[in-house]
């Protein structure tokens, strides 16, 4: 008996066998290795809900929000989203020329208000990273 599931990864439809069940199986898509829940064969309603869940499964909501705070992106890579790389890429390149130019011309005379304020996208990307990861543990 074979089923089909979806790869937590990249969403394409994997067939697993029943004796597969408690192994892991590679995405013939994305060479994701993935592992068949025991609830496939049972109650086939659960796949698609259990592949969600294995994606942030184990990952604590608290680590997702700090890591998004201080490196934007760098949380939803956390959760197991790979576009979290098109933030975080973009902003260690950003923050890297910062650094960089403040290295020129010592630190800036920021604030701490004005930093707090600076990294407003960062708190917003901490909070969503936040509630994924809390919804993918429930
Ligand atoms: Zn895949």
């Amino acid at each position: 008996m074979t089923k089909q599931m979806l790869c937590w990864k990249c969403g394409g439809k994997v067939s697993v066998a029943a004796e597969m069940v408690g192994s892991s199986v590679g995405c013939p898509h994305c060479a994701a290795s993935i592992d068949v829940p025991g609830e496939l064969f049972g109650a086939p309603m659960a796949s698609t809900a259990t592949s969600r869940s294995q994606a942030g499964a184990s990952k604590s909501p608290a680590g997702a929000f700090v890591l998004n705070f201080l490196f934007w992106g760098a949380g939803y890579v956390y959760l197991g989203r790979m576009w979290g790389l098109w933030i975080l890429i973009p902003f260690c390149l950003l923050s890297g020329i910062g650094c960089l130019a403040m290295m020129e011309s010592g630190p800036p005379p920021y604030t701490p208000g004005e930093a707090a304020l600076w990294n407003l996208p960062g708190v917003a990307l901490a909070f969503h990273a936040h509630n994924m990861a809390k919804q993918a543990s429930q």
